[in-house]
């Protein structure tokens, strides 16, 4: 089985994601504790996926998948986008990014209130290639926070057709529907067929002569 890294500290991230790409030997960045932090300096989710995932290839030699991804509500222009995660400013505070776009959403009525999560996931094997595949989540952002499960700004994300917010859901009812799912389930047939190609052209690299391999 083909192992690939995922680009991400987060524990809980590898668990999930090993639920969805299944067929390869899933790890995480625990697993290469050398491996510089990565500058997001894209200015697109796919732009920043790719930079996570060329990085962690190029550290490791090994196939790397990696993923971006943030809130994008329609009364900020799509802001806060790429800069979710810092939001209200340095460090990355989840609570102070949740009451800053509550405040910047308070003069929206209703009907004004329309979201989505957005990911895009990328896969970048060496000598093989690369892809990128996105997936999103529309919904409504409350003007209070309501649950306790998941993280960012699930507390106040309510998905089209439910009258839960993310945070009122389980992991498992969130994966189904949420964005990183949706990316990553599309990402999950262009990986392998990365990993098919990359083991067809090893197996055609030609060995140095009298090495007897
Ligand atoms: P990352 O790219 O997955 O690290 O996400 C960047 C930021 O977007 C996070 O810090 C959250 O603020 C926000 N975000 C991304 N996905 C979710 C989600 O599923 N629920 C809530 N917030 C999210």
């Amino acid at each position: 089985m083909s192992r690939v890294v995922l680009a991400t500290r987060n524990a809980g991230k590898v668990v999930e994601l090993r639920r969805i790409l299944t067929g390869v030997e899933l790890v995480g960045l625990d697993a290469y504790p050398g491996m510089p932090e990565v500058e997001e300096t894209g200015d697109t989710f796919a732009a920043n996926a790719l930079l996570k995932a060329r990085a962690v290839a190029a550290f490791t030699g090994l196939p790397a998948v990696a993923d971006d991804s943030g809130l994008c509500v329609d009364f900020l222009g799509g802001a806060p986008g790429i800069r979710s995660a810092r939001w209200a400013g340095e460090p990355s505070d989840d609570a102070a990014n949740l009451a800053s776009v509550l405040e910047q959403l308070a003069d929206a009525g209703e009907g004004l209130r329309g979201a989505h999560f957005f990911c895009a996931a990328a896969a970048v094997v060496p000598g093989s290639g690369e892809r990128v595949a996105e997936g999103r989540v529309d919904g409504t952002l409350l003007a209070a926070p309501r649950g306790t499960n998941g993280f960012g700004y699930d507390p106040i994300f309510v998905p089209v057709g439910e009258t839960r917010t993310t945070a009122e859901m389980s992991s498992e009812e969130k994966d189904a529907i949420s964005h990183r799912g949706a990316a990553f389930r599309a990402l999950a047939p262009s990986l392998a067929a990365l990993l098919r190609i990359g083991a067809r052209e090893g197996s055609r690299t030609p060995t140095p002569e009298g090495t007897g391999s």
